[in-house]
């Protein structure tokens, strides 16, 4: 029997779903193949908890090998750099040539720190977050050297910015005091062109300008960055903001090498799909989370689309591999975001709603939890 291959580039929060989906389902002769980097892939909605300590790097990531193993999938570990449509190859950076009879992609957003003058050389990037993880326990260990950095400025306001800034901050105090040392060694700032967590109602974004207030962490707000220097951050008003560490949360954009596929992008450089999600001029290519672009229903990049994006791309892929049709897919228009503020605690929101408390970071926590277990070895 003739093989026929659906190969998923990147191990996103929507091709963990694809994997465990299209086991056992394909029509007989497919074979499915994962192209990662990397063997270790971030949850996003449990990096916050990680980098506020919270969770181990085992309880934020998904083993994508095991993964694989578990569902029949074959492991490729290399980055894809390109595609040649014409004869269905993916190319990956180490030169090899996979064939593909249907192709998925997955594989978030690049960082842009090139937008803010001085941000490559003096920032560090967030996006993408495996990358990020990689520098975080640098700069923890660095944090805690005599010399190390002091003043930590975060660039971005959206609930990324907001999370990683409180979490970072809770996990320093948490470590200058096991260490013998004042919390009040560092400081802290938080930087955003427009208003703190500008797409949240005001009820949530007073809740969060309450917490930073109270925790002593400086926020500057509707304050551009117009360049990151090697002791700070320079403001659009010649304001300067000290800082020996800048995160810069903001400046993503997509991966360089889509511009040479010929597929059909958006302004922004991402991949144009349909409701099917499917390339709007390949119906051999689908792609879903941060790197595509839902033409007719744009949604923001969180990792929320992108795990709901998972089902109906399964879908999809088994129905096209069967020669029927692929269900177009609506999602929803807003989401009820859990947003931790650095402790076990975390603030609900949802268009005007909002609450917090305690609780609803154990809701989130129990949510995450449940939906890493279905990609993790039972019992880890
Ligand atoms: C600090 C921070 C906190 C955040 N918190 C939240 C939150 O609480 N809730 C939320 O909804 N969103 C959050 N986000 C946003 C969220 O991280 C992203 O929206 C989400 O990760 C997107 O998922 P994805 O599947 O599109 O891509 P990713 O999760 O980025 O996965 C892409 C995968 O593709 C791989 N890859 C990349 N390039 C290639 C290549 N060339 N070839 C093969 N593989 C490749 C990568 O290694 C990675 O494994 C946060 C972001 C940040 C920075």
């Amino acid at each position: 029997m003739e093989t026929r291959d659906i190969v998923l580039v990147g191990g996103g929060h929507a091709h963990v779903h694809v994997m465990r989906a299209l086991a056992g389902e394909l029509p007989p002769g497919w074979r499915v193949t994962l192209v990662s980097p990397g063997r270790l892939t971030p949850y996003s909605g449990m990096l916050p908890g990680f980098i506020a300590g919270i969770y181990s790097l085992d309880d934020a990531h998904i083993d994508l090998e095991w993964l694989a193993d578990e569902t029949g999938t074959r492991f490729r570990q290399a980055r894809a750099a390109g595609i040649d449509r014409d004869k269905r190859l993916l190319i990956t950076d180490d030169g090899e040539k996979l064939p593909y009879d249907l192709l998925s992609l997955d594989v978030g957003i690049t960082p842009a720190l090139d937008a803010i003058p001085g941000a490559a050389e003096h920032g560090i990037a967030v996006k993408p977050i495996g990358d990020f993880v990689r520098k975080y326990d640098a700069l923890l260990a660095a944090a805690l050297r005599a010399d190390g950095p002091r003043r930590i400025a975060v660039v971005g306001g959206g609930a990324g910015g907001v999370e990683l800034l409180l979490s970072l901050h809770g996990r320093l105090a948490r470590m200058a005091k096991g260490a013998g040392l004042a919390p009040a060694r560092f400081s802290f700032a938080l930087v955003t062109s427009g208003k703190l967590l500008a797409t949240h109602n005001g009820r949530v974004q007073d809740a969060f300008r309450r917490d930073l207030a109270g925790k002593g962490i400086a926020l500057h707000e509707d304050a551009r960055v117009t360049a990151i220097e090697a002791d700070g951050l320079r403001l659009g008003e010649g304001a300067f903001v000290a800082a020996d560490a800048v995160l810069v949360t903001t400046q993503a954009r997509a991966p360089d090498w889509f511009a040479a596929t010929g597929l059909a992008l958006d302004e922004k450089g991402f991949l144009a799909v349909g409701p099917t999600l499917q390339s709007l001029n390949d119906a051999r290519i689908f792609a879903a989370g941060d790197c595509a672009a839902l033409v007719e229903t744009p949604r923001e990049k969180a990792g929320v689309y992108a795990v709901r994006a998972g089902p109906p791309l399964a879908h999809n892929l088994i129905a096209v591999a069967g020669g029927k049709a692929p269900q177009p897919w609506h999602p929803q228009k807003r989401h009820l975001a859990l947003i931790s503020t650095g402790e076990k605690y975390a603030v609900a929101s949802r268009g005007a709603f909002k609450a917090e408390g305690g609780w609803l970071w154990r809701l989130k926590d129990w949510i995450d939890r449940r939906w890493m277990d279905r990609y993790r070895k039972a019992g880890r």
